[in-house]
């Protein structure tokens, strides 16, 4: 009977640990959870504003790559995607460099390395547009550091409409991020003198989405939903640059 009596002690004592583990992976779980807005701009919000989304990478060139094998270039691709179809449903004429697995080079006429080539046929399609703006889509990685994560948005120095298009995404996809990381981060967008940013004609930023290399990062990007999420925020951030 004795031994009856400790065993079903236990047992309570089992199912109070059993509730407390559920209990915390449930709140894990929201935290994790990623909710998806909904709001969109009206349906000419965007009427003759012609917005060239560049997914960067593609095809032999899967830019930076997780441990795991998670390539950028898929989820720049993903995310492209996701803002085209933003961007179309909310009336702008949306031009994208990509919309498959392809990397850009036979489309430059310039003598130069693939990777060159690759580039100069996106600043290419961005100037004969003649794009009122343009983003450019891009995953970090710093594998020599694996504890930096966030996103950075770079613009070119030269280009005050760049610079002010950089703040409004930078500032929502810090708070994007934010949402799911234990500690916050606030990433400054910054100057710089990228090939894409100093040839193009037009206001343009590059994204670069988060870190590859990090863990948090890399939770983050390897979800579907949370690729919407991005798409969704550079997406009200361009409302917001061109009500400005
Ligand atoms: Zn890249």
């Amino acid at each position: 009977m004795d031994i009856f009596y400790i065993s079903k002690k236990y047992i309570k004592k089992l199912i109070i640990l059993l509730a407390i583990i559920i209990f915390f992976n449930i709140l894990i779980y929201i935290r994790n959870d990623i909710d998806v807005p909904t709001f969109k701009y009206s349906s000419n919000y965007f009427i003759n504003k012609t917005i060239v989304i560049d997914p960067g990478h593609g095809g032999v060139d899967g830019g930076a790559v997780s441990s795991g094998g998670l390539m950028e270039k898929d989820i720049n691709l993903a995310i492209g995607k996701y803002l085209k179809e933003l961007l179309d449903e909310s009336g702008a004429n949306c031009i994208i460099t990509r919309d498959k697995d392809i990397e850009l080079s036979k489309l430059s006429t310039i003598k130069d390395t693939r990777n060159r080539r690759d580039l100069n046929a996106r600043v290419n399609i961005i100037n004969h547009n003649k794009a009122d703006l343009f983003i450019s889509i891009h995953v970090n990685s710093f594998p020599k550091d694996k504890s930096i994560k966030g996103p950075i948005v770079f613009y070119y120095n030269q280009s005050e409409p760049s610079k002010e298009l950089a703040k409004y995404i930078q500032k929502r996809l810090n708070t994007e991020f934010n949402k799911y990381y234990r500690y916050k981060k606030h990433n400054k967008s910054r100057g710089g003198t990228y090939y894409i940013l100093k040839n193009t004609k037009s206001p343009g930023v590059i994204v670069e989405n988060g870190f590859i290399s990090n863990k948090e990062d890399y939770n983050l990007l390897k979800k579907d939903k949370f690729r919407y999420s991005i798409a969704y925020q550079i997406y009200m951030a361009i409302g917001e640059y061109l009500n400005g």
